[in-house]
């Protein structure tokens, strides 16, 4: 079967590529097998070596990696460039640390000898996503590579070009054949891969819709598996909140990568003292970012990924409006675009708005109006989500009391949320379960073995 890639900026068909017969799906699980010991057994300076040639190739071939991004899903060049600089950075990370998260731990018992040593599991599947199409992937890789596993890599379908550069960059670096490859593969196909023995646990960055049905999978095959999920992070705005500093970020939380991100902050939960001052200049600063061609480094809003993600956005918008959502920016198409949407902002929004319950993965940003902070933190914990939140306030203790109060997995005070490859991150509730980055997130895809010598 043909799949087409179309430019969402343009409208363009800009790839077409098959999808991988059974033959060679086969071809590839058993290459992964068969690296999986020799890999394993290689120290963990030669895999740091590795992994730092990755990163250099991840650097030198950064035009190549940020032209695929941008004519695939539509990302602006600076964060398309950005996005290659911070996955080296993971790698160098990895390489630098590994050593210290893998090392075995004493534990004193009545034993002569007793400790907990990391070892690697064989080949880890990774089912990711379009919106950071080469950041996912790495942040999954480093530090499975580091842990000595294999893994094979079923990209969002819109985005082939990255998970071929993704392998080329790998192979560049000096990855032995078989370690790392890439299926292009549809969604029954994934499933059968799911149930391959060779295949021992699985990892997924998506939605819910596609979390339940990979988790539901590893369940019933008893596999291990990792869910990165949606998220719809509140940002509170308390009464002593720094306006400008507080909505400075609000615009680039939930403007940046044209709203499709994770953890961007989707709902803005605003005290009634402020929210007429953080409304009138969030407006007008969201005003700012301006629809345009993401090649351009003077565009600061890029497309949707995709016409159909448009379509589904502006549905929820729509039915908000419907519902009593008041509209004070954006809320139509870019007009004459395959993929724009404006940076757009609804008011007044309350429980049983598309707004209110569900994530807008895309440029828009829901205001909800509550009088005090306990009823702010009463509305952000309001969601079946639990990705991340922040709070904003002139007094980080203030902050910081509601920050451990948010029923998240990311809580940050007077700053966006972001990833840090020296941070866990993943989400609690329907946002998922499991960590990824820092020593968390190494040690998922392990055996974490006992040793007792009496
Ligand atoms: P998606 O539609 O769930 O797709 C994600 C990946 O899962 C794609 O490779 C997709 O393949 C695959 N997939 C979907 N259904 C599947 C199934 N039944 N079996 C096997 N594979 C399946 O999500 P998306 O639209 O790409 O990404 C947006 C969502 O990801 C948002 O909800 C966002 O919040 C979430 N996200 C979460 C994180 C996090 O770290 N928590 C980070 C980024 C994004 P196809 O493309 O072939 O359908």
């Amino acid at each position: 079967m043909t799949v087409e890639i179309v430019n969402p900026a343009t409208g363009l068909v800009v790839y077409r590529h098959e999808l991988l017969p059974a033959d060679e799906v086969e071809q590839r699980l058993a290459a992964a097998a068969t690296a999986f010991p020799l890999w394993a057994a290689s120290s963990l300076q030669e895999r740091g070596s590795v992994l730092r040639a990755i990163a250099a190739q991840l650097r030198t071939r950064k035009d190549d990696l940020q032209r695929a991004m941008t004519s695939e899903m539509g990302k602006l060049k600076v964060e398309a460039l950005a996005e290659v600089e911070k996955c080296a950075q993971a790698c160098d990370y990895y390489a630098d640390h590994a050593a210290d998260y893998l090392k075995p731990q004493l534990i004193d018992t009545e034993a002569q000898r007793s400790y907990v040593r990391y070892e690697p599991i064989g080949c880890v599947f990774a089912v990711m996503p379009w919106n950071f199409p080469i950041w996912q992937v790495f942040r999954f890789l480093a530090p499975a590579f580091m842990a000595g596993n294999v893994a094979v890599l079923k990209h969002a379908s819109n985005v082939p070009q990255c998970a071929d550069l993704i392998l080329a960059v790998c192979r560049d670096g000096g990855l032995p054949e078989g370690v790392f490859d890439v299926l292009h593969i549809n969604n029954e196909q994934a499933a059968e891969v799911l149930r391959d023995k060779r295949v021992k646990a699985v990892t997924l960055t998506g939605s819910e819709r596609a979390g339940r049905s990979i988790a539901a999978n590893a369940g019933d095959q008893l596999k291990k598996c990792v869910m990165e999920l949606g998220g719809s992070d509140a940002f509170v705005v308390l009464d002593d909140a720094d306006l400008e500093k507080a909505v400075a970020a609000a615009v680039k939380s939930r403007f940046d990568n044209s709203g499709q991100t994770c953890i961007a902050a989707k709902r803005f939960i605003v005290v009634d003292a402020i929210a007429d001052a953080f409304v009138e200049k969030f407006v007008a600063a969201a005003a700012q970012r301006v629809y345009g061609d993401p090649q351009d480094e003077k565009t600061t809003l890029a497309p949707m990924a995709r016409a159909d993600l448009r379509e589904e956005l502006h549905k929820q918008v729509q039915s908000s409006i419907a519902k009593g959502a008041k509209l004070l920016l954006g809320g139509e198409p870019v007009a004459g675009t395959h993929a724009g949407y404006p940076a757009t902002i609804l008011d007044l929004v309350v429980p049983g708005m598309p707004a209110y319950e569900e994530e807008l993965f895309g440029p828009v940003a829901a205001i909800l109006r509550v009088r005090d902070e306990d009823e702010a933190l009463r509305v952000a914990n309001d969601t079946t989500f639990g990705l991340g939140g922040s709070v904003w306030s002139g007094d980080p203790v203030r902050g910081e009391a509601m920050a451990k109060r948010l029923e998240c997995g990311a809580a940050f005070v007077n700053a966006i949320v972001k990833s840090d490859v020296r941070l866990p991150f993943g989400g609690s509730k329907r946002s998922g379960f499991g960590r990824e980055l820092a020593d968390h997130g190494i040690h998922e895809f392990m055996n974490i073995k006992t040793v007792y010598v009496a």
